[in-house]
């Protein structure tokens, strides 16, 4: 499998060398905003520590990021007072991938509303708000 790239993106949002609306962090994850949501309050959760994906994830990594999923998904559906939540993860380009650093994408969903296509950029505010609405729900947690 290719080696973790330590310049990708995400490993980038982590160091603080390019902005993220951050909504969540403990010692070993870190929640964002996507910046092309597919549904309002779509968020990402990545481990701080390096992998590319599931493939090459420990189990340690594998379940601190899975428990802030967890705490996110429960989050948003209070936030968002979400019929359900959809949740996706991908692994290596053939398998959908796009940024290689482990990332689960946490998406609300409305009864009866589907996704909106991939790869539209969103609006910054309405993002920012939803941030907002999702950190608010976390602090009821
Ligand atoms: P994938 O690797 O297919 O799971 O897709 C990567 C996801 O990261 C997409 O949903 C992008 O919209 C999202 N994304 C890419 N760059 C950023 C960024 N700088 N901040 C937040 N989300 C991003």
């Amino acid at each position: 499998m290719t080696a973790y790239d330590p310049d990708n993106i995400f490993a980038k949002i982590l160091r603080g060398e390019i902005p993220a609306t951050r909504v969540y962090e403990d010692e070993e994850t870190l929640a964002f905003m996507d910046i092309m949501p597919r549904s309002d309050g779509h968020l990402l959760v990545i481990p701080k520590t390096p992998c590319r994906n599931v493939l090459d994830a420990s189990p340690a990594q594998l379940a601190a990021v899975m428990t802030s999923v967890q705490k996110l998904a429960r989050a948003v559906r209070i936030a968002f007072g979400a019929d359900g939540v959809t949740i996706q993860q991908f692994n290596e380009a053939a398998g959908g991938q796009e940024v290689f650093h482990l990332h689960f994408h946490v998406l609300p969903r409305q009864e009866g509303v589907s996704l909106r296509p991939p790869g539209k950029m969103g609006d910054f505010d309405e993002i920012a708000k939803h941030a907002d609405q999702i950190r608010s729900a976390l602090k009821q947690d």
